[in-house]
């Protein structure tokens, strides 16, 4: 029994790794796909994205049957436009990100990318769509240059460099003793949040896939990391629509709709400057984010003091 149960406990594990984390990644999707209750249907296409409009229509979601995560959410995302999804924790974002990958199914409602219904496309042509940046990103035990290859094995040198530079970490990959050939991970050179995070964004660029998912860090991040995220941040971002969970305001600012979520439905959306002059649960939160980064800055200043 043992030998029956011991790797397929095994492999329910990572399934939980997996998606918990979002992480993209191809290759223990192929393994697990057996495992997963997500089958594709028996007359399923593969996706065809012309302008990467993504729709959930009144969708409704349990994990557990019992307690609903989305209770009847509806938005759209317009052609090659960002959304940034904002809200209390537990509201129902990253299941909206985990939904759209189709991690599960929906119990009731549709989600559809260019008019298609996810549950009726293969699963392999959606994610191959869907470029994923985790919030915490997971690096492999090889060298650097591997780790953003795995966004497209068969690119050149050049290109990985080009991703790197456009992500704003190759002056960082040059500082290691070995540059792009640099062993990297838990037995390797270790990288901060914002910088695997950014390694991360040079996979996604070398992917080119035209849906983003983007799970921020919520840690704070000192001006100049801040900085080079938002700018690889806004690299990738341009021309592909995306969906991120943002706590930082750089991002906040830029998008062209934020959505604001509570309790698995959609209260308040629209851009910075109208949900600001709303008066809102926006504004509200807005104001508490200033407030808190006020504090951190003040905080990181009398460090630098000291
Ligand atoms: P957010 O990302 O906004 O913090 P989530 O989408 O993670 O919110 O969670 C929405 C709701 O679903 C919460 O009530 C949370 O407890 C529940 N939930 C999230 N993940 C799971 C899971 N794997 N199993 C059961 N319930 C979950
Ligand atoms: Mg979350």
């Amino acid at each position: 029994l043992q030998q029956v149960y011991g790797p397929l406990s095994m492999l329910g594990t990572l399934y939980r790794v997996v998606s918990n984390n979002l992480v993209d990644t191809d290759k223990l999707m192929a393994l697990l796909q057996e495992q997963t209750e997500i089958k594709d249907a028996p007359d399923a296409k593969d996706l065809v994205v012309t302008d990467g409009v993504i729709e959930f229509d009144n969708v409704r979601f349990s994990y557990d049957g019992k307690v609903e995560a989305l209770k009847g959410l509806s938005f759209k995302i317009d052609r090659r436009s960002s959304v940034a999804l904002v809200g209390e924790s537990g509201a129902g974002k990253s299941s909206v990100l985990r939904l759209l990958y189709r991690f599960y199914d929906i119990d009731s409602g549709r989600i559809l990318i260019d008019g298609q219904d996810i549950r009726k496309v293969t699963q392999k042509s959606l994610r191959r769509a869907i470029g994923v940046v985790p919030q915490e990103p997971s690096l492999f035990n090889t060298d650097i240059r591997h780790n953003i290859l795995y966004g497209n094995p068969k690119a050149s040198d050049e290109a990985v460099e080009a991703a790197a530079l456009a992500a704003q970490i190759h002056d960082r990959i040059l500082s290691f003793p070995d540059g792009y050939s640099t062993v990297v991970g838990e037995r390797g050179v270790r990288l901060s949040g914002g910088e695997k995070q950014r390694v991360a964004i040079a996979r996604t660029i070398l992917k080119n896939p035209p849906i983003l998912l983007l799970d921020e860090a919520t840690s704070a991040l000192d001006s100049q990391t801040e900085r080079q995220l938002q700018g690889a941040l806004n690299t990738v971002m341009e021309g592909r629509s995306s969906l991120s969970i943002a706590h930082r305001l750089g991002t906040i600012i830029n998008v062209d709709t934020i959505i604001v979520m509570d309790a698995g439905v959609v209260v308040e959306s629209g851009s910075h400057a109208e949900l600001l002059a709303k008066g809102g649960r926006y504004s509200k939160m807005w104001e508490q984010q200033i407030k808190t980064q006020k504090e951190q800055e003040a905080a990181s200043a009398a460090m630098e003091q000291a």
